[in-house]
């Protein structure tokens, strides 16, 4: 036993009996007894603890449950403990015992390897293997964002640095993140490549902040060769998170690793993001996709449709892409839902069964209601002057539907608070949010109102 100290050999001793007293709380006292109990606490150098235990079988089942525990548990007492190695104390003729030693090293990197595999597996199981450069529609809205992502994915060296890309829901964000991936590791299969969600990212680094490992955390980026982070826009206001993954990003980008990241707004346009990591967000390439335009959304539905089994004719396809013009997800679900019908009833598709298979889908798509509609809209229901609606009267009568006409203004078109203020004679953006709680609480409450609500937004629907 190599004890260089034992005023320090004391502390690492309360130490231990602190870490397995909590344990014990954590697993129970049956458990505890089974497992924990016939650890023995052998030595401690360079910060690095070994423990040992009385058999091989012991060993892996600790290794397997409680390494992880032991070591987040411990790194609470003490910061300086980087490595805890747990071998077995059985009669050691020196042979043995360094046989057990090769082995535990072995099984250590095992173990090792192992953790570091199951970031990149479960990173690679999240990608999806339809989402390819070659299954990926190129036309105006999005030909930018695509040529860049090939470039990061065919280059040999880091092209820009991070390369942004944006856009709203369902334009095919993370599906040409995902062909970056694909296209990687077929042309490069020894590179590292993480793809992960912000919120995934998230996720992990408030488990490693729970457990005081944020060091391990942070390790598990070193390797990476291309990093891409989905949805940035999650983790906006996530004040510790974001500071987090400011560090890890600056220095991916310093390594010269590439970074792409994806939001749904502009670097300039994300909110709750500090002003430097906007500004660094910025630096390499950024490119947006644009809402899609009809020959784009009809070359979309083209391409589906020669994979499916049921065939759709081309004047469907043409109203489908002249009538659900939101995003790719939708056409998509459209589409499925025409195909598997029609394989199941064995009869073509005609536009009448379009028109009830996908009811719902077009009506949402149709609901393209603007601010002024709804005051008139509304003026007209409740009898008031549509004047009233920027009107500064404050009286009952007319407040009420005013505030109402901002609700539905809220809920119906995509306007911002501020505007839909503006568009109500310049009013607050805290009004519209105080009128939107209003009307909800009363919806909730009473009936009657709630049903005149609900008429006012089937007509203004239809
Ligand atoms: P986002 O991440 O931007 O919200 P996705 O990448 O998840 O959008 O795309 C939504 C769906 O639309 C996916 O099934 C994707 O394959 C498909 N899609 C989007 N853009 C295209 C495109 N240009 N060509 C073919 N499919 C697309
Ligand atoms: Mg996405």
């Amino acid at each position: 036993m190599v004890e260089v100290n034992s005023k320090d050999f004391a502390e690492i001793q309360a130490q231990w009996a602190a870490v397995r007293g909590r344990i014990r709380q954590k697993i129970g006292d049956a458990q505890f007894k089974s497992w924990i109990k016939i650890i023995s606490l052998k030595e401690c150098v360079d910060g690095k603890i070994i423990l040992s235990v009385p058999s091989a079988f012991v060993r892996t089942r600790i290794i397997e449950q409680y390494l992880d525990i032991i070591k987040s548990y411990w790194l609470v007492q003490n910061l300086k403990v980087n490595d805890i190695e747990i071998v077995i104390s059985q009669d050691k003729t020196l042979k043995s015992s360094t046989k057990s030693a090769s082995e535990i090293k072995k099984t250590e990197t095992k173990n090792k390897d192992h953790k570091q595999d199951d970031i990149f597996n479960s990173i690679s199981s999240d990608l999806d293997t339809r989402f390819t450069f070659s299954n990926f529609i190129v036309g105006k809205p999005n030909e930018l964002a695509f040529a860049a992502a090939r470039r990061v994915a065919e280059s040999n060296d880091v092209p820009f640095n991070p390369l942004f890309l944006y856009g709203g829901v369902g334009l095919g964000k993370t599906h040409l993140m995902h062909a970056i991936a694909h296209e990687i590791k077929e042309r490069k299969p020894l590179r590292r490549v993480i793809y992960m969600s912000a919120e995934k990212f998230m996720y992990y680094f408030i488990k490693a902040l729970r457990f005081k490992n944020t060091v391990a955390f942070k390790e598990q980026f070193r390797n990476v060769d291309v990093l891409m982070i989905d949805d940035v826009q999650f983790i906006s206001g996530k004040d510790s998170t974001q500071e987090e993954f400011f560090h890890t990003f600056n220095a991916l980008i310093d390594q010269n690793k590439q970074l792409i990241i994806s939001a749904d707004k502009s670097p300039q346009d994300l909110e709750g993001i500090e002003e430097r990591m906007r500004s660094r967000l910025g630096w390499g390439l950024v490119a947006d996709i644009h809402p899609l335009t009809y020959e784009l959304r009809l070359g979309i539905l083209q391409a589906k449709e020669e994979k499916l089994s049921a065939s759709i004719p081309p004047n469907i396809l043409e109203f489908l892409a002249h009538k659900i013009t939101s995003n790719v997800r939708e056409l998509e679900g459209a589409l499925n839902r025409l195909s598997a019908f029609s394989s199941l009833v064995g009869r073509e598709i005609n536009l009448d069964m379009v028109q009830d298979l996908l009811k719902d889908l077009l009506k949402s798509s149709q609901r393209k209601v603007n601010i002024e509609e709804i005051q008139k809209k509304v003026s007209q229901h409740f009898n008031v002057k549509m004047s009233d609606m920027s009107s500064s009267r404050r009286s009952r009568t007319v407040a009420r539907p005013r505030q109402i006409a901002m609700y539905l203004s809220k809920n119906l078109t995509s306007r911002s608070l501020p505007e839909i203020g503006r568009r109500f004679g310049n009013r607050d953006h805290t009004t519209v949010i105080h009128a939107v709680k209003k009307v909800e609480e009363l919806r909730n409450k009473d009936d009657s109102f709630d049903e005149d609500v609900q008429l006012l937004i089937r007509m203004l629907e239809s």
